[in-house]
């Protein structure tokens, strides 16, 4: 399917025959009031009509599925505003921040575990007065080795906003990595051109751009050729993944992928445990079923293209390797995991999320 514009809303979808007849009278379209919406011309081109269980289409299409919510889902899963100092920062661990510059991006994925975040209700994109704050808290912070521009997807802004925040950036002397995680390579690979990736760069920093992708049909001739003008300026590339059931929860599938980004000079990082955002309960597989899969890369895929099995903690306690022993399987249907600074936690969280405190 070819499309002149970018799809927002369940009747746009309707009309281009991506969702069935009928969608936007029925339940489902209550998803799209409830969550934003948003399928790029080369999303839609890659969506296979034939094929109702599409793994694209399921990325991306609005599902009824996306109304049930669950006790443990929560808004904010990985517990952004708890380590938020000020507007647009996320200070989780000591080396390094996140900078939420803008909230939007060019497609809207079902599974997003900033759902309640992103979109035209979301929370938007930073002020001025909030960005030099936000530049502020990072300059006056000489721990910060390292600032993650994520969102949102930071490379929906333009070459002149991008420049702007990196020649800023530039000018503070600890900070010496600058990383952008982005879908845009893939959503919309004509976007990546020269004044973009010069944009991306900064005198004296490394810049790391890390590619969300989840199945290699992603991975087109158009995105290939948009990562290599990326890492043909000098731009390095990894990966990270979201592990989808009815997506990629197949050994063979994310072997595929995860060779796919190797071929195309971009390390493989992170695999993505999903996180507990509201509504996304039909993509999650239970950690076992995860582990499972993962090990069956092992041995079958060379170790250059090994991503980490990653858990982000459910309240904004970090990242854990589910294949550590800091992640327990207690037989009950639960995992006891230790965090970075050694909290105890329960995954899933008990209703109450109230960290696992430790018996005696
Ligand atoms: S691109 Fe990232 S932030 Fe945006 S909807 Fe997808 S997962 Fe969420």
């Amino acid at each position: 399917m070819t499309l002149a514009r970018t799809l927002r809303s369940v009747a746009e979808l309707e009309k281009a025959r991506l969702m069935p007849a009928g969608s936007s009278g029925s339940p489902v379209a209550r998803v799209g009031e409830r969550y934003a919406v948003a399928v790029t011309p080369a999303v839609a081109a890659l969506i296979d009509g034939n094929d109702p269980n599409d793994p694209v289409a399921r990325q991306f299409i609005p599902d009824v599925a996306e109304l049930t919510v669950l006790a443990e889902e929560r808004a904010d899963p990985i517990g952004d505003l708890a380590h938020s100092p000020v507007e647009g920062i996320v200070h989780r661990y000591p080396d390094r921040v996140l900078l939420k510059a803008v909230h939007v991006c060019p497609v809207y994925c079902r599974f997003c575990f900033r759902r309640e975040m992103v979109g035209p209700a979301g929370l938007g994109t930073l002020t001025p007065e909030e960005l030099d704050t936000a530049i502020g808290y990072i300059a006056a912070h000489h721990e910060i080795w390292e600032v993650i521009l994520t969102g949102g997807d930071p490379l929906v802004l333009s070459a002149r906003r991008l420049r702007e925040i990196m020649e800023r950036l530039a000018a503070v002397d600890h900070l010496k990595v600058v990383r952008f995680h982005t879908r845009v390579p893939v959503v919309e690979p004509e976007r990546i051109d020269a004044d973009l990736i010069e944009a991306l760069k900064a005198s004296g920093k490394t810049t790391y751009v890390a590619l969300h992708a989840n199945h290699p049909r992603e991975l087109t001739a158009p995105a290939r050729a948009a990562c290599a003008r990326m890492i043909d300026a000098g731009i390095a590339m990894i990966s990270q993944t979201v592990l989808l059931k009815g997506v990629n929860d197949d050994a063979g599938v994310l072997a595929e992928l995860m060779r796919a980004f190797v071929e195309n000079r971009i390390r493989p990082y992170y695999l993505h445990h999903p996180d507990l955002a509201p509504g996304t309960s039909h993509f999650r597989l239970g950690l076992n079923e995860g582990r499972a899969l993962v090990e069956q890369l092992r041995g079958r895929i060379s170790g250059l293209c090994q991503p980490t099995y990653i858990l982000d903690i459910p309240g904004g306690h970090g990242k854990v390797p589910v294949l550590s022993p800091a992640v327990q399987d207690s037989g009950d249907g639960c995992f006891r995991i230790v965090d970075f600074r050694g909290g105890q936690h329960l995954y899933p969280p008990q209703p109450v999320s109230e960290p696992y405190e430790a018996q005696g």
